[in-house]
């Protein structure tokens, strides 16, 4: 998942200066320039490019929804964080006898205390499934704390870094980098008490705190979120003794995992069915968010909800939905953030932008990060949810276009096959064309296209919410502990 901590924004101007150096390469390799943006923030101070006006070509739409395409209203204040859900609010989703197994799974772990350490509070999908997760521990009477490492941004540097190294980026790993991030997990560990009986160390950046392991009578799990398939071999060579020193290590997918001589759990990412991006929304407000940005529900909406990010293909999209219109009228919606604050997000939706060019069936969203329910409605208004990723991460968008019901056409990457069976609770693509042949069959074949959702949302649900994730950490205290062997019926 994306690092998405305001404090690491040094090093997302890092990346994105080079990012813009080797699109400067690129260009100039085939003739062009790319212009340097004054300074990061000359970028993130300007008006996002999304907000001005397009320019659409003549068209028979009524005048309102090109009104809104023009100017789409867009929140603009953060609303109040909306009260966490308790365990029985889950009932009416999974039922009761899951409920009750997930209570008695707890019953045998009451009063064992377990610490959760991550390196960030806010931002990116660790932090949203903690925020969720540990609320629903502690209802259960299993006492979690969640502490949070801190840094100064030379650790956070390096720790974005790596992580990009771990993702398969080039690095220089120089003793000066392993002494900062061995510095920081150091001061962390004399600053924090490890007296729990269970510690869960997320990712990377805290992983050293493990050298308090003997002095602890508590396991210590690893709990990893990236994909390590085919990482930097000096910056895993750095990390794995000191993965290897826990107890358990968990991986979010099969292909993301490396060989350990400690036991590996598989524990997919999860959706919270009751958070605002995923709750059942009424059918009003769906139909007042296609209002605020001139969306016509009485024609197919496909959509692509992601970061203006090349890896997400927006472009790719695009000629896709075109490919289609020749045979098929619809709309493409591509709803994104965080293009205002990241300069390479601002140049990538100005390719898209200008991919678009003057048609006003395509609708261009750049919405601000507490857009969820915005984002919830727009997955409900479509006809056709597509994630055509060159490259991925799990893919959670695809995960909440399943728990919608609907038919989802996403490329075959990462986390994304884990999720879509294809033709069965989705369809998985190769290509430009490939897309759009998936997307012109699932508007034709309505029936078809239904089915589809449905299965995809069982499979959602029996593998992809929170309530399934939380069973499944019961289930392996039990085992750390030495309640339950893997073998055991409990
Ligand atoms: N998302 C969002 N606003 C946006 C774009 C995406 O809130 O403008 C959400 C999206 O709904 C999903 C998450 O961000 O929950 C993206 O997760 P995913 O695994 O699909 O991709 P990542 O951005 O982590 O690569």
């Amino acid at each position: 998942m994306k690092e998405k901590n305001p404090e690491r924004k040094v090093a997302r101007e890092e990346d994105s200066k080079q990012a813009l150096e080797q699109k400067q390469e690129q260009a100039a390799r085939a003739g062009a320039t790319v212009e340097e943006p004054e300074s990061a923030e000359a970028v993130s101070a300007a008006e996002p490019p999304a907000s001005k006006e397009r320019r659409f070509r003549q068209t028979d739409l009524p005048a309102h929804f090109i009104e809104r395409r023009r100017r789409p209203r867009i929140s603009t204040e953060q609303p109040p964080p909306a009260a966490p859900p308790r365990l029985d609010d889950y009932a009416a989703i999974i039922g009761q006898p899951e409920l009750d197994e997930i209570r008695f799974l707890a019953r045998h772990l009451r009063g064992k205390t377990v610490k959760m350490v991550n390196s960030t509070a806010v931002g990116g999908g660790v932090a949203e499934i903690l925020n969720r997760l540990i609320p629903l521990m502690n209802e259960l009477e299993i006492p979690t704390r969640w502490e949070v490492i801190t840094g100064g941004n030379d650790f956070f540097e390096v720790t974005k870094g790596f992580h990009n190294a771990l993702h398969g980026g080039d690095y220089n790993l120089t003793q000066q980098i392993r002494d900062i991030f061995m510095a920081y997990n150091e001061q962390n560990r004399q600053r924090m008490e490890f007296t729990e009986d269970l510690f869960v160390i997320h990712d990377p950046q805290p992983a050293g705190l493990v050298a308090s392991k003997t002095q602890t009578r508590g396991r210590w799990i690893w709990r990893c979120h990236i994909d390590l398939s085919n990482p930097h071999q000096g910056v895993w060579d750095f990390l794995k003794p000191m993965i290897e020193q826990y107890d358990a290590s968990i991986f979010s997918a099969p292909a993301f995992t490396r060989q350990l001589s400690i036991p590996q759990y598989l524990f997919y990412p999860s959706i919270d069915p009751l958070s605002e991006k995923n709750r059942e929304l009424p059918e009003e407000y769906v139909n007042k968010v296609c209002d605020d940005f001139g969306i016509d529900r009485s024609r197919p909406v496909i959509t692509q909800i992601s970061r203006f990010d090349r890896l997400k293909d927006p472009v790719g999209v695009i000629e896709a939905y075109k490919l289609v219109k020749k045979y098929l009228d619809c709309q493409l919606v591509l709803a994104g953030g965080g293009a205002t604050d990241d300069p390479e997000g601002a140049v990538v939706l100005q390719e898209v932008m200008d991919a678009a060019g003057d048609d006003p069936d395509v609708i261009i969203l750049n919405l601000p990060p507490w857009s969820a329910l915005e984002i919830n409605a727009l997955q409900r208004a479509s006809t056709v949810i597509v994630q055509k990723s060159l490259k991925e991460g799990f893919g959670l968008t695809v995960t909440e276009g399943l728990w919608k019901q609907k038919p989802v056409v996403a490329g075959a990457v990462g986390g994304i096959p884990t999720q879509i069976i294809h033709k069965l609770t989705g369809v998985l693509v190769h290509s430009v064309e490939g897309c759009a042949y998936q997307i012109r069959y699932l508007l034709t074949h309505p029936e078809f296209a239904a089915q589809m959702g449905k299965n995809g949302r069982e499979h959602a649900k029996e593998n992809f919410l929170i309530t399934v994730n939380l069973k499944r950490w019961l289930l392996l205290f039990q085992i750390l502990l030495g309640m339950a062997r893997p073998n055991d019926t409990i």
